[in-house]
Order: C-alpha cells, then sequence, then structure tokens
C-alpha cells in the first residue's frame, strides 16, 4: 500500500547505553547535525537518567524525544516506574513492547496492550514493537504471532491515533548484526498493514507507519527505504553513533 502522505520516522533506541558526558556529546552531535532536519520525524530515546538532558540539548530543534518504557498505570506505589501521564509535556513518543522488555522482563501481550492504552490515553504517540523469533518464523508462524501481538495489543482500542507507529522488529535481528531481508520486511509490513485493516479498517492501516528494526545501520538502510510499505526504523546499536544515525535519517528522507 504506497502511501507517500505516510511520513518516515526514525527512531534512536539508545537502550541502558552511555554515560552522561557521553549521551550529552552525542545529543549535541545528533542537534548539530539534524537540528533542521525537518523532511522526516527523528525520535531520540535515551535512558531515562538523560531525558532531561535531551530535552534541554534538543529544546527548539526538529528532533523528537521520547522514552523506552512506561508502567500502565497513571500514579501509585510502583517504585521505579514512571507513567505515560507523567511524561505529557516532556516528551512525544514511548515505546511500548520492545522485544527485550516481552523476553527479559517477562511483558506479556496484555500488559502491552495496558500500556499502550496509556500512552494513547495521555495523548503520547505509541512507538508498537512487535515481531517472530527465529523459531516462530522457521516454523511459519510469523502470521500468527503478528496477529496476537496486535489483535492482544489493540483489545479495547477504539481508534488509533492517526500515523501511529508499529515498529516490525524480527527478534532474531535485533542487536545480532543480522538484519531481515528487505524483502522480508516488506512481506511482513504487508501482513501488518492486513491485520490492521482486519481490525479497524483500511485508512487506518494506510495510514500507520511502520518501521522495521533489527540491525539497521547506514549501510543496509537504503534497501529498507526503498520498500513501499516500510516508513522508517527502530534503530539500536547504530543510535548510539551520531554520524551513522544522521546518515539513516538522511537516506530514509530521500528513499522514496
Ligand atoms: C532495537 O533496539 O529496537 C534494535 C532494533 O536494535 P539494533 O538496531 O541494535 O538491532
Amino acid at each position: 500500500m504506497v502511501n507517500v502522505n505516510r511520513t518516515p520516522i526514525i527512531g534512536g533506541n539508545w537502550k541502558m547505553h552511555h554515560t552522561r558526558a557521553l549521551a550529552r556529546e552525542l545529543l549535541s552531535s545528533l542537534r548539530a547535525a539534524l537540528e533542521e532536519f525537518n523532511q522526516i520525524d527523528v525520535v531520540i530515546c535515551p535512558p531515562a537518567p538523560w531525558l532531561g538532558d535531551a530535552i534541554d540539548t534538543l529544546e527548539s530543534s526538529s528532533i523528537l524525544v521520547g522514552v523506552q518504557n512506561v508502567h500502565s498505570a497513571s500514579e501509585g506505589a510502583f517504585t521505579g516506574e514512571q507513567s505515560a501521564a507523567m511524561l505529557v509535556g516532556s516528551v512525544d513518543y514511548v515505546i511500548v513492547g520492545h522485544s527485550e522488555r516481552r523476553l527479559m522482563f517477562g511483558e506479556t501481550d496484555r500488559q502491552v496492550n495496558e500500556k499502550l492504552r496509556s500512552v494513547i490515553d495521555a495523548g503520547l504517540e505509541p512507538i508498537l514493537a512487535i515481531g517472530e523469533s527465529q523459531d516462530e518464523r522457521e516454523s511459519g508462524e510469523t502470521e500468527n504471532v503478528l496477529r496476537r501481538q496486535l489483535f492482544t495489543g489493540f483489545d479495547s482500542i477504539k481508534m488509533l491515533p492517526t500515523g501511529m507507529v508499529i515498529a516490525y522488529e524480527p527478534v532474531w535481528a535485533i542487536g545480532t548484526g543480522m538484519s531481515a531481508s528487505p524483502e522480508m520486511v516488506q512481506m511482513a509490513a504487508v501482513t501488518v498493514r492486513n491485520l490492521v485493516a482486519e481490525r479497524f479498517d483500511e485508512i487506518t492501516a494506510n495510514s500507520i507507519r511502520i518501521q522495521y528494526g533489527g540491525s539497521v545501520n547506514s549501510t543496509n538502510a537504503s534497501e529498507f527505504a526503498e520498500q513501499p510499505d516500510i516508513d522508517g526504523a527502530l534503530v539500536g546499536g547504530a543510535s548510539l553513533n551520531a554520524d551513522d544515525f544522521s546518515a539513516i535519517c538522511e537516506i530514509f528522507a530521500h528513499g522514496r
């Protein structure tokens, strides 16, 4: 479903990396490189302790700030957690359901749904991460896994925010240096759009933005940017290097 009206979006997921000094240096370099980069949306998701630095350093630039996780409640006795409601006015995007949260912290599809609803209710922009494991792909289960993750993830949600972001991230491609083939990702993106059309409608399916995530770098990014249903990338490792990350942004800005 080619739709030139979908604005590509690149996310930088720093995970739990960088000292404060390195984080500040990276933020300044990103600002210098992408300050007036308006062709596409660029979102930086630093570790929570460097959120204030990111907000300050990127203020009034075109670079947006996001977080890597939230709790589903709006407030309460949840030591160490942060809510979407608390982030309103400070950040724009929230990653929900990253595979590292699902696999290492036992997040279920049901919890992902609760978090997604809390983000939408707070008026923030979600980046919903989904994707199959190597075993699931090899046993032909990819579509069923995506269906389960999306349909449970969307439970009780009547409408998706316009241009909502879904990150298709096959688990076996994350942080492994082994990216999926562009054709495989394009096929998965079409599957995701069809599932969204089935659950909501064609207009919604055509408007959602689908990122690919999994070992994207400045060398392989153009192959993904050329695919009609891939509208950006969620970048882990390569987002820790300002030159690489900026190059990926440039490629997606000129990829269509
Ligand atoms: C990610 O963290 O979502 C990711 C895709 O990581 P990497 O680019 O390092 O594979």
